[in-house]
């Protein structure tokens, strides 16, 4: 991998025009970068920040060759870049966190082996590619346990729980039918989050464990510090570490964890991983010295890494659909900061934005 430098008045293009390419363009535009926005949707909320940008299809090879010809360096906000589209800007520059990290996070059944060949502990899962394999999955799981799509599910979707008495047959027509894992449910006493940054020289950094919770499959808050034992805190870390490490990463790697509980014992399963900055390391814009977004765009462009380093406690919460029409009060609240994400419409089940509050360190 090149270990070239970037100047700042250099150009980042972004792959994904959502609220996370706009943070990423705001935190680069800090650091004296510019930034094109490569997105198919037309009103995007990253556009309103950046120098550049590009409305066309990720199959559009033309639109594609011309935006890698104008950047210097290619992220991403979302995992689910088609792998062709990839392929294909890599020959003629530098995407990162790169063609791997994608490939892996993509695909469930991947991830999961992945973990497996780093010694790292994920539910107990099985392969489902028709109605007999999800019988004799079940028959090995057991009841409740939970169907997801192997690519292209999240916030909840493409995935559906099976519980007793359901009917196999209908729970795989429920998700399309489509290749899938069947996943044992597992009792976890918390959810967790760790984000790892990792350079090009193969340095990281780790943000102090977040602790999340969702509503209605959608993230609703992450509290900083977790809940956690100090040693369970340290092997989340230890954990991002190593998957960033195997995949040879550079950028921000958010890892999803289930924290169980037994005899006072935690124990921790990794349930996915995103190879982007993500919406629980939102706290890092107000808790921490240098946020996710700054960390992520210092690795992508060979920088060396800010400081992880927490000064506050910190509770983000995400404003969904019409609690961003709140935005008066949210504004007044001493201790918390907004961000809004600009989108033209509301919707419900949308993410609006979100507010930081910060709290003294215990
Ligand atoms: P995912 O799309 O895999 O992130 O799953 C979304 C949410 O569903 C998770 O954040 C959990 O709250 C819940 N969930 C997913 N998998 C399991 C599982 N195997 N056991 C229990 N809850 C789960």
């Amino acid at each position: 991998m090149s270990d070239s430098v970037l100047k700042p008045g250099s150009t980042i293009g972004i792959l994904g025009g959502g609220q996370l390419g706009r943070m990423l363009a705001l935190a680069a535009a800090e650091l004296g970068f510019r930034c094109h926005i490569y997105c198919p949707e037309g009103e995007s909320p990253a556009f309103d920040v950046v120098a550049a940008r590009t409305v066309a299809s990720y199959e559009n090879q033309r639109a594609l060759a011309a935006f890698a010809g104008s950047v210097d360096v290619i992220t991403y906000e979302f995992e689910n870049v088609p792998s062709e589209t990839a392929a294909f800007l890599e020959e003629q520059a530098t995407v990162l966190p790169g063609q791997r990290a994608l490939a892996v996070s993509q695909d469930r059944l991947s991830e999961k082996r992945l973990m497996q060949e780093l010694g790292i502990a994920v539910a107990p899962f099985a392969t489902v590619d028709r109605v007999s394999d999800l019988e004799t999955a079940l028959s090995r799981l057991g009841r409740p346990s939970i169907l997801k799509t192997r690519r292209l599910g999240y916030d909840g979707k493409g995935q559906i729980m099976i519980r007793e008495g359901d009917d196999a047959a209908a729970a795989f027509a429920a998700i399309g039918g489509k290749p899938a894992v069947l996943e044992g449910f597992v009792s976890f006493t918390r959810e967790i989050s760790a984000l790892v940054v990792r350079s090009k020289r193969g340095a990281t950094a780790v943000y102090d464990i977040a602790e999340n919770v969702h509503r209605n499959h959608i993230l609703a808050t992450s509290t900083v510090p977790a809940s956690i034992a100090p040693d369970t805190a340290a092997e989340a870390r230890a954990i991002a570490i190593r998957i960033a490490e195997a995949l040879g990463y550079v950028g921000l790697l958010a890892v999803e964890m289930f924290v169980t509980e037994e005899g006072g014992t935690e124990t921790l399963l990794v349930n996915e991983i995103a190879p982007r900055v993500h919406n629980s390391g939102h706290w890092t814009q107000d808790g921490c010295l240098v946020s996710q977004f700054e960390n992520h765009i210092r690795a992508i462009a060979g920088w060396p890494l800010g400081s992880t380093e927490r000064h506050s406690d910190a509770v983000m919460t995400n404003l969904i659909g019409f609690e961003a029409d709140d935005w008066t009060p949210l504004a007044a609240k001493p201790g918390a900061r907004l961000h809004l994400y600009g989108k033209s419409e509301t919707r419900s089940g949308r993410k609006m934005g979100h507010v930081n509050r910060i709290f003294a360190k215990r």
